[in-house]
């Protein structure tokens, strides 16, 4: 077997295998962005979280309130239920009746807010849980097929292992030194057959004595143009 077949056999493997660990590669970035439902996760939990706060704030707000109207209610009962009659203690009565009511507005206030704040967070809440819903369905119907792809690559990975070691064992050590170096040079792509009396790679025109020494068994034949090694079938 001549050195260039054994190195064109060797390029083909190798470039199946880089194919290969590419794709298995954005599978994997695929699969790790699950940060979008992890990410959505955490929205969630904050909106969910801070749901229940405002949720517990206008309970409280709404029952300070209802306190205060009670308050009120006794207040006014003594003023009118006509046990208090020295004219100095129904004044302070009415006096702590108008301070009570001017408390209730701030209170009232504080609720409106709350309510405000509350229906907020509950609009955010839902949002959230949507959005998580959507992550983990997208997820799911992916994950699907990229997990039986990813399988079906790893044995094709392991196959090629395989034959990428004996395709190694046909070529000198020497020489496969030049084509690794090759290799990193040119994008992984460091054997080209010749197609058409031309370079597959970069397309150049070959004369009929580079395609006769590019079928050298014992010697390389470099492109003049992209510098890749040739191949002649
Ligand atoms: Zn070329």
């Amino acid at each position: 077997m001549s050195v260039s077949l054994g190195l064109h056999r060797l390029q083909q493997v190798d470039s199946h295998r880089d194919r290969i660990r590419a794709r298995l590669k954005a599978i994997e970035e695929t699969l790790q962005a699950d940060d979008a439902i992890r990410s959505a996760q955490q929205t969630f939990a904050a909106s969910e979280s801070a749901e229940k706060t405002a949720e517990r704030d206008l309970r409280f707000a709404e029952a300070e309130s209802v306190k205060q109207r009670v308050k009120i209610e006794q207040a006014e009962s003594s003023l009118y239920g006509g046990q208090v009659r020295n004219p100095k203690e129904l004044q302070d009565l009415q006096d702590e009746i108008a301070s009570l009511k001017r408390h209730l507005i701030t209170l009232e206030n504080r609720e409106f807010d709350a309510l405000s704040m509350s229906e907020a967070a509950e609009a955010e809440y839902q949002i959230a849980q949507a959005e998580l819903d959507k992550a983990r369905a997208s997820a799911a119907s992916q994950h699907v097929d990229l997990t039986v792809e990813r399988e079906t690559l790893q044995k094709d990975s392991e196959r090629l292992t395989l034959e990428h070691k004996a395709a190694i064992g046909a070529v000198p050590q020497s020489i496969l030194q030049i084509y690794e170096q090759l290799r990193e040079r040119k994008h992984g792509l460091a054997v080209v057959a010749i197609q058409d009396s031309a370079c597959a790679a970069c397309g150049s025109a070959l004369t009929p004595a580079q395609q006769q020494s590019a079928r050298s068994a014992s010697q390389l034949f470099y492109c003049p143009t992209c510098g890749r090694i040739l191949y002649a079938s």
